[in-house]
């Protein structure tokens, strides 16, 4: 499955099992979401004067938040959460801690869809944990957009609307996604070696 004629070397390359998405293939997944969201929102946005606010959650999704705000062809204003379960492991630890940017009150606007971007949903933890805390908030909407889906890991259902593509049960790095904070600079996507992490 190695498609590496697809993809620029690089020195991370060596530890790449094999590459699951190379850059043109993300770039086609972004735009079908972007234009996902566009149509989803549109009426609401231009005729309704609604706003769309699109959360980001830091730091996995900052690669694909930058790239899908730029395709999406409506006014929208960008925020930031983060939420961190892993630590070092390649395992949710299972607590999640989440932080807010400096917007929180965006959450509580009564005029605002919010839709929360995600790099990828395992056990889907992070997600309820943030749904969880949105409870209660006074905005028109939540929407969930993960770029990628592991469903075979999921031990807390989650409802996603906006989904790039489903994948195995492997772990993954690049654009965005981490090892130990290695590997976000990569523009594809691959299976890390096991050897790296066992
Ligand atoms: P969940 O709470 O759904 O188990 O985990 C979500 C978070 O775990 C993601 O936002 C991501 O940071 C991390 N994660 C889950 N699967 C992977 C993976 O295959 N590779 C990397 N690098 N991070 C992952
Ligand atoms: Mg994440």
């Amino acid at each position: 499955m190695l498609k590496e004629n697809d993809v620029k070397k690089s020195s991370l390359l060596n530890d790449i099992y094999s590459v699951l998405f190379s850059e043109e293939e993300i770039d086609k997944i972004v735009c079908r979401i972007a234009n996902e969201i566009t149509e989803a929102f549109k009426e609401k946005v231009l005729k309704n004067n609604e706003k769309l606010v699109i959360i980001a959650i830091l730091n996995g999704s900052f690669q694909f938040v930058s790239d899908l705000v730029k395709k999406i062809d409506l006014p929208l204003q960008v925020e930031f959460m983060f939420a961190s379960s892993y630590g070092n492991a390649t395992k949710s630890s299972g607590e999640v801690e989440i932080k807010v940017g400096k917007n929180a009150d965006v959450l509580d606007d009564p005029d605002a869809h919010l839709v929360i971007i995600e790099d990828i949903v395992d056990s889907g933890n992070t997600l309820s944990k943030i749904l969880k805390n949105l409870k209660g908030k006074n905005n028109k909407s939540v929407s969930l957009c993960a770029l990628f889906d592991k469903p075979d890991r999921r031990e807390t259902a989650v409802d996603l609307q906006f989904v790039g593509a489903r994948i195995p049960d492997e772990f993954i790095v690049g654009y965005g996604l981490d090892y130990c904070e290695k590997y976000r600079n990569l523009p594809y996507v691959g299976i890390l070696k096991r050897e790296i992490y066992e």
